[in-house]
């Protein structure tokens, strides 16, 4: 059973203009569903590996063939990270969280801003490519954290481990055309799309 792109669950044009129209079809239509074709070409022919989750393939990527290791890391990575994405993002978003998310960030990092500052910072200070998250973490306590390229908490070989509940891809595709060189600006925008109504839920499934 090959991987399929997942509809965006709103239009390219929903998240003007702090992610731009024009940048929402290149970065799904093109750049995700080449992490999906990719993906599907990694581990076609691998028999029993066709039958496997995305969440099992990237939650065991040292027990995979040598030869797929990385195909899988990258790829497998770039569809659940792009997958994920899309969906803590959405028209109407920013503000801030309320209920039990909101008072555990109160709790984990003293205000909603704190929170913010800590986010932006992991995203801009990524050197290259990769993603800033909410996570987790294995001990049940949010914590922000990045990581390079397609990797996320949830592979075995990532460096911090954990559930993520909110990311923000700082590959330049993702906001060149809008921002240029200006990751920054692109992090703080992205607060103004994010559907905390989809974080909490996400922060919900963990109880
Ligand atoms: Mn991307």
């Amino acid at each position: 059973m090959a991987f399929t792109l997942p509809d965006l669950p709103y239009a390219h044009s929903a998240l003007d203009p702090h992610i731009d129209t024009r940048t929402m079809e290149i970065h799904h239509g093109k750049h995700h569903q080449a992490y999906i074709n990719n993906l599907n070409g990694a581990i076609e022919g691998e028999g029993s590996l066709s039958s496997k989750s995305l969440e099992e393939l990237i939650g065991s990527i040292g027990g995979l063939p040598p030869a797929i290791q990385n195909a899988v890391r990258n790829n497998g990575g770039g569809h659940w990270n792009h997958s994920f994405f899309w969906k803590v993002m959405g028209a109407n978003g920013g503000g801030t969280p309320s209920g039990d998310l909101g008072d555990a960030i109160n709790g984990v990092f003293g205000s909603f801003e704190e929170f913010k500052a800590a986010f932006v910072k992991a995203g801009a200070t990524r050197f290259g490519s990769g993603w800033a998250w909410l996570i987790v973490n294995s001990a049940g306590k949010l914590e922000v954290c990045s990581t390079p390229n397609q990797d996320n908490p949830l592979m075995d070989v990532a460096d911090v481990k954990g559930m993520p509940i909110l990311g923000v891809d700082v590959w330049e595709h993702a906001y060149y055309l809008n921002y240029q060189n200006r990751r920054p600006d692109y992090l703080n925008a992205f607060f103004n799309v994010i559907n905390w109504d989809a974080v909490s839920q996400n922060f919900k499934d963990l109880k």
